[in-house]
């Protein structure tokens, strides 16, 4: 398995985790005022609904989770490098939350995505395939 074939390659890309070369969001830009958020109902390649069922990306919240804790984690490394100040580490950290929130909120729905679909390299008939397997 080479890296354009890997996990990793779809969550880095936020591309389709079926196919690898759909894109999961609307607009590449995270930082685009209007429809930040919005992403295609179905891969533009392979067809592949992402939306499994009905409040389907409520589990990615919890990844989200996990990513915050894992950015908060590196600021006080970072602030223990440069002399622990819990005013410093404060801001720093609720400036740095906010302004990656967009990166992270695509990049925990790609790794929710990701746990549930697998990659295909044949590419999938789009008639008769319409829900993720
Ligand atoms: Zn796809």
């Amino acid at each position: 398995m080479n890296y354009k074939e890997s996990k990793l390659y779809s969550i880095a890309t936020l591309s389709c985790p079926r196919c690898h070369t759909g894109h999961l969001f609307i607009n590449k830009n995270p930082y685009k005022i209007s429809g930040w958020d919005k992403m295609h109902t179905d891969c533009t390649q392979c067809g592949l609904h992402y939306e499994r069922e009905p409040g389907f990306f409520q589990g990615a919240m919890y990844v989200s989770y996990g990513l915050g804790v894992a950015f908060s984690t590196a600021m006080v490394l970072i602030n223990l490098l440069i002399g622990f100040d819990v005013f410093i580490f404060f801001v720093s950290n609720t400036i740095g939350l906010i302004v990656f929130a967009p990166l992270l909120f695509r990049y925990s729905r790609a790794i929710y995505l990701n746990v549930f679909i697998k990659y295909r390299k044949e590419k999938p008939d789009v008639s008769k395939i319409n829900l993720a397997s």
